[in-house]
């Protein structure tokens, strides 16, 4: 069986306690791997490495920097068929998903890459004369990481390859249930030239690793991605150390579908965002909000193209809905159906664990008569379950869409333009959709949400780099007097 170990100081090296934890396929229960687990030391060692390293990444040039993210782009290309394979196998995701996460990855490599010639600051006029004003982007210093199991390279790659361009020097703790595609991406930049220290990689449990490099004094900002549970605790501890924080957490995402909208293009939406990747999406769509006109034929159309879903290992190219990720969340979503029909909801396709199958599998699920304050309306389930929930018209299905804490991705599906801009207005959310399901970002736009979702910050898009870079404002005054801003203004 395949061993991996830490990456430290440019060097693969074993934990120091000598234990290792294993990587298991979720659609077979296959071992896949043993994973070297970090403890303290280990920790202590990789910042001190990406401590020493700053400096000289610091100063190396953006675009020369920049050389080593295209090279590690175009393995990337190189190698996406074998590592969208290993992403089926160890996180489950169907084989055309994973090829889309990969592909995330690589698109992400090129366009940090080419920040590497922008970084852009700002010019202005000063208010004195012979005094110049400008804005540089400075690297934060050592950066942590810490990355979830959802999408195994295409997240860690919206961290590293920014956070590499910008000059900074990373530890990286990656999802425990999928480190293999991360030590890859890692394997990939130190080939494709990356200095030694400059990306450290550890592999080990959120409570002991994660928390370690939290609570590390030389690391000056943290990068999550994850549950909300785990992003209030990062925040109030980093807190103490004064450490930047950015977060990215759960969403609790409404299709909304009016009575003039095409109601097949609103199933192919529904279908995709609800079940796509099993519904362990943070932009997954868990909530359809339908207009009581359409919501009977809406509701009889999406249950027979669900029942028509197969599910299945992810590497067989007809399954349509591969396993979920371990046995607590596949244990998690039958709690929340039982939850669903406590509460009165009416279950009318799925709520079953598939026993015959080995692995972690569990039928795609539709309640209705679902009403907006039920649990199963409000908690992230991150599995195959969607809750339809009737409204009366337009604002109604707004209101309704609000009434959960989180505010990541949304959608409407209307042919009526005052709909939409309504739905662009009104609806508390990071990302919405028009015509167009709640998944499906794309790597040059800001990603991220509102309330709890986050704590404002966004990933991708121009705003990657503003995640990894702090501000300096640069005053230049070459008048040779003493010129005072605010006093000398006649
Ligand atoms: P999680 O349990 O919070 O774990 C995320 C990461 O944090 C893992 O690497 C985990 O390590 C680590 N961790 C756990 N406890 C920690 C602690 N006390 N200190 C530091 N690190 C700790 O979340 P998950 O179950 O992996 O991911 C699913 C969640 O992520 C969902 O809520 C989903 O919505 C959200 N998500 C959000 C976005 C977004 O962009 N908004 C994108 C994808 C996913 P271990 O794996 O070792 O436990």
């Amino acid at each position: 069986m395949q061993e991996y170990k830490l990456f430290i100081n440019g060097e693969w090296v074993e934990s120091s306690s000598g234990e290792m934890f294993d990587d298991i396929n979720p659609a077979t229960l296959e071992l896949i791997g043993k994973i070297h687990k970090a403890n303290e030391e280990d920790v202590k060692n990789a910042v001190d490495a990406a401590e020493d390293a700053f400096d000289t990444w610091s100063s190396t040039p953006a675009p020369r920097r920049a050389k080593i993210l295209f090279r590690a782009a175009r393995m990337l290309e190189d190698r996406k068929e074998e590592l969208s394979r290993l992403m089926t196998m160890e996180m489950g995701k169907v084989l055309k998903e994973a090829r889309g996460d990969v592909q995330e990855a690589i698109d992400m490599a090129y366009y940090a890459a080419g920040e590497g010639r922008r970084l852009l600051g700002e010019t202005t006029p000063s208010e004195l004369a012979d005094k110049f004003c400008m804005t540089v982007r400075r690297p934060i210093g050592v950066v942590g990481l810490i990355t979830p199991w959802n999408f195994p390279i295409a997240i860690p790659a919206w961290k590293v390859m920014p956070a590499l361009i910008a000059g900074n020097t990373l530890i990286f703790k990656p999802a425990s249930d999928t480190p293999i595609l991360s030590i890859e991406l890692v394997k990939i930049l130190q080939e494709a030239g990356l200095p030694g220290g400059v990306l450290n990689l550890v592999t080990g449990e959120g409570k002991t690793v994660g928390s370690q490099i939290v609570h590390n004094r030389k690391i000056r900002a943290v990068s999550f991605t994850g549950s909300l549970e785990t992003g209030k605790w990062i925040l109030g501890e980093a807190a103490r150390d004064m450490k930047k924080v950015s977060l990215e957490l759960g969403g609790k995402n409404p299709i909304i579908v009016m009575d003039d909208a095409d109601l097949d293009l609103a199933i192919d939406g529904i279908v995709w965002g609800a079940f796509g990747t099993t519904g362990q999406r943070c932009t997954a769509a868990s909530r359809v909000i339908a207009h009581y006109k359409i919501l009977p034929e809406l509701l009889k159309k999406l249950i027979e193209r669900t029942k028509k879903l197969k599910t299945g290992n992810g590497l067989l190219e007809n399954t349509d809905v591969g396993p979920v990720i371990n046995n607590s969340q596949l244990q998690k979503i039958a709690k929340y159906v039982d939850i669903g029909k406590k509460e009165g909801a009416k279950l009318v396709l799925g709520g079953n664990i598939i026993k015959p199958l080995p692995g972690y599998f569990f039928e795609p699920t539709i309640f209705t008569d679902v009403s907006p304050d039920m649990r199963i309306a409000q908690e992230e389930i991150f599995g195959p379950v969607v809750s339809l929930i009737k409204a009366q018209d337009i604002d109604d299905a707004i209101h309704i869409a609000n009434s959960v804490e989180y505010g990541l991705s949304s959608s409407i599906y209307s042919a009526n333009l005052k709909n939409a801009f309504k739905a662009i207005e009104k609806i508390e959310a990071g990302i919405t959709y028009i015509n167009a399901s709640t998944i499906g970002a794309e790597i040059h736009l800001p990603f991220g949400g509102i309330k709890s979702t986050g704590n404002g910050t966004r990933e991708a898009g121009t705003t990657a780099i503003e995640e990894f870079t702090e501000l300096k404002t640069v005053y230049f005054d070459y008048s040779g007097k003493l010129q005072k801003a605010q006093i000398d203004i006649e």
